[in-house]
């Protein structure tokens, strides 16, 4: 299997580039806010174990955000240990696998979550805005729009893979992280 490495260095101009819009949306929020909730502590979390970061990589990338909201003394108490968790280190040791499609659109986010699925969980206006900020144009947006209001948002997702890519995606998007391989492999080939 192939295997992409990211570190903290790179990693918003790979989250620009090739995450799909739920991660893009849960960076953006932990970027400004410099926290997220458990939920999206989790869908994050995992995703970013998924697409290579490595633990000492996530504990600073966490840390560093955190830290400015909460202290890195109330950091290193009570959110080092989930993030080590996450990666098998504490308790079970059970290696977590990152969350797929299917689970985060069946999530159900409550007020201040930022987790889920934007094509389900956003409003429309929200979900027009988000797409706009990747680069998806008019007629690609009202076909995006057209499979969120069938409630086909793994397909939604895939036709928005296809516009920020000018490629097209013929396995379709059922995975966070199949949408950031299948990204990399295109602007990395
Ligand atoms: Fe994320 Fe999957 Fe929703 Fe795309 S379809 S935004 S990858 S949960």
């Amino acid at each position: 299997r192939e295997f992409v490495e990211i570190s903290i260095k790179d990693i918003d101009q790979v989250a620009n580039s090739s995450f799909p819009l739920c991660m893009r949306h849960l960076f953006e929020k932990l970027r400004e806010d410099h926290h997220l909730k458990h939920g999206g502590r989790m869908q994050l979390g995992l995703f970013l174990k998924g697409v290579g970061l490595k633990l000492d990589d996530a504990l600073a990338f966490w840390k560093a955000e955190f830290s400015q909201k909460v202290g890195s003394e109330r950091f290193d108490k009570e959110y080092a240990y989930s993030i080590r968790h996450n990666y098998g280190k504490e308790g079970k040791r059970t290696d977590y696998t990152p969350y797929s499609c299917q689970k985060i659109i069946s999530s159900t986010p409550g007020v201040g979550d930022h987790h889920g699925c934007p094509y389900r969980h956003f409003s429309e206006e929200n979900l027009r805005a988000a797409l706009g900020k990747m680069g998806v144009g008019n007629r690609a947006m009202e076909d995006v729009m057209d499979k969120v209001r069938n409630r086909h948002y793994q397909l939604a997702c895939t036709l928005t893979f296809e516009a920020v890519h000018g490629s097209s995606c013929d396995a379709g998007i059922n995975h966070p992280n199949q949408y950031f391989s299948d990204s990399q492999k295109i602007l990395h080939p």
